[in-house]
């Protein structure tokens, strides 16, 4: 067997003679997330365009997603239903009536407000009265509410 041996650049490809022009709006991600700054959990959306080809647009598609997780962000699914709790920590549950409740464990205080997990961007308040202390936000012309339940 022998290897033959040349010199000089290896012959081009078709392929490789093409100028590759690329084409920026030939690639655009769009993706979901939320991110609390200051208290406030905010619904956001993200639009990522451009790249050499795909994989240098999902390259930077995936360093913007990691930029947003790294400063606290968390990815959000269309499905409300699928989407992971909007803060950290709380415990939504239901009451025996049926009840969509807050859980606070042993000690844990009952928040003055807190992102409602049904209403996107709606923040539940901590109201009072005689009879006790319930979470309430305006929705429409009605409202929506929630109780507190504690659990050992
Ligand atoms: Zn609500």
């Amino acid at each position: 067997m022998s290897v033959q041996t040349e010199n000089g650049p290896a012959p081009q490809t078709k392929a490789e003679r093409l100028v590759e022009v690329p084409n920026v709006d030939a690639y655009s991600t769009n993706f979901y997330f939320d991110l609390a700054v200051e208290g406030q959990t905010f619904s956001a959306q993200m639009t990522v365009r451009g790249g050499a080809n795909g994989l240098d647009h999902i390259q930077r598609v995936q360093g913007a997603m990691k930029e947003i997780v790294q400063r606290g962000g968390a990815a959000r699914t269309r499905n409300k239903a699928e989407a992971a709790p909007a803060q950290a920590g709380l415990e939504w549950g239901k009451s025996k009536r049926g009840r969509t409740v807050l859980i606070l464990r042993e000690g844990q205080p009952e928040p003055d407000n807190v992102p409602c997990p049904v209403h996107d961007g709606k923040t539940f308040r901590r109201k009072t009265n005689e009879d006790g202390s319930w979470l309430s936000h305006k929705d429409g012309d009605t409202f929506c509410t929630a109780g507190f339940e504690k659990r050992p």
